[in-house]
């Protein structure tokens, strides 16, 4: 049994409330890799912002969660290296989907853990939430549930279609069950194709899909029903065009790869959405960057030569996502 406490890491408590308070979005970033989280750490101790490390089904089978674990750890004292005096890291289970899981996971030292229900009756969803919640809240761990469903592909969490969280659950839902968070599905979608072609219409000047927009007004109804709650916003990448111009011009293939644009999380992030989660845009950075290197210097084998560019250009990626979408930028000092 480790306590992250011990680990100098921080739960989403206070984080939420000061976010909550002030208008903004803490970043919630998966990671995989060393460079991942080396970029992350670097991002956030350059704009003293707080963080959530998420660790995916998909992250612990590829890197092992021992190891994640550990190097979560170690992001805390790089964080202090690199001057930031108070760093405030949250590491979080992103997706588990048994109270075992979770259970292993607090035991182990992570600061949140994410039970995601979503998928069973609304019953069911309440009493595995509450069943972790209890567990957790005696080592100050901090719970978020989901309800609603979310379309995309995620790692291990697939869904054809979605359904928007109904505004009508959300007391009763966070009441019984006692999650400290709640991610809500109001059209967000996990994955780089977001939307189907047939879903969006087309910008007559590029050719560029346009993504249908975020159901604001289902926000708005759950902000009503639960004043100051915080919300979590999953599947929140932008797919930056960029990314993908560069991916595709240098040997990659990803037609008509959408997310959800800028100014709709920028919108998201002063309500009560409190966490938004970025995934696939660190994938399309790190991508872009590697497959240019590939391209421009093919005698090139050291891969320190392109994971090296590629974590630059994920730190930027980072402090763009912070500076300009959540303005989570100096709020941990
Ligand atoms: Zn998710």
């Amino acid at each position: 049994m480790v306590n992250y406490k011990d680990l100098g890491l921080v739960n989403t408590r206070e984080m939420f409330a000061k976010a909550v308070d002030g208008g903004y979005a803490i970043p919630a970033f998966n990671f995989n890799n060393m460079e991942q989280l080396q970029a992350i750490i670097k991002a956030c101790a350059e704009t003293k912002s707080p963080v959530i490390l998420q660790v995916s089904s998909g992250a612990r089978k590829y890197a092992n969660q021992t190891l994640l674990r550990y190097m979560a750890e170690g992001a805390v004292e790089y964080a202090k290296e690199l001057g930031w005096e108070h760093p405030q890291i949250c590491l979080h289970l992103d997706h588990g989907d048994t109270f075992e899981l979770c259970k292993s996971c607090v035991d182990f030292g992570f600061s949140s853990v994410m039970i995601d229900g979503s998928s069973l009756p609304y019953e069911e969803n309440i009493a595995l939430t509450k069943r972790v919640v209890e567990y957790a809240h005696q080592f100050d761990v901090t719970v978020e549930a989901e309800l609603g469903v979310l379309a995309g592909v995620e790692d291990d969490v697939v869904a054809e279609e979605s359904h928007y969280t109904k505004p009508e659950e959300v007391i009763d839902f966070a009441t019984r069950s006692g999650c400290d968070s709640l991610a809500i599905s109001i059209g967000t979608s996990h994955g780089a194709y977001k939307f189907k072609p047939e879903q969006c219409t087309r910008d007559p000047q590029t050719g560029k899909l346009v993504p249908p927009p975020l159901a604001f007004d289902v926000l708005e109804e759950i902000e009503k029903k639960l004043p100051g709650f915080p919300i979590v916003l999953h599947g929140s990448s932008s797919v930056p065009q960029e990314y993908v111009d560069i991916i595709n011009s240098h040997g990659g293939n990803l037609p008509d790869a959408v997310g959800i644009p800028e100014e709709q999380l920028r919108k998201a992030a002063k309500s009560a959405v409190c966490k938004i989660n970025i995934d696939s845009d660190s994938r399309l950075a790190f991508t872009a960057a590697v497959r240019k290197v590939f391209v421009e210097k093919p005698g090139e084998f050291d891969p320190r030569k392109y994971c090296g560019p590629a974590r630059d250009e994920m730190v930027k990626l980072y402090k763009h996502k912070i500076i300009e979408v959540l303005g989570s930028d100096g709020k941990a000092e």
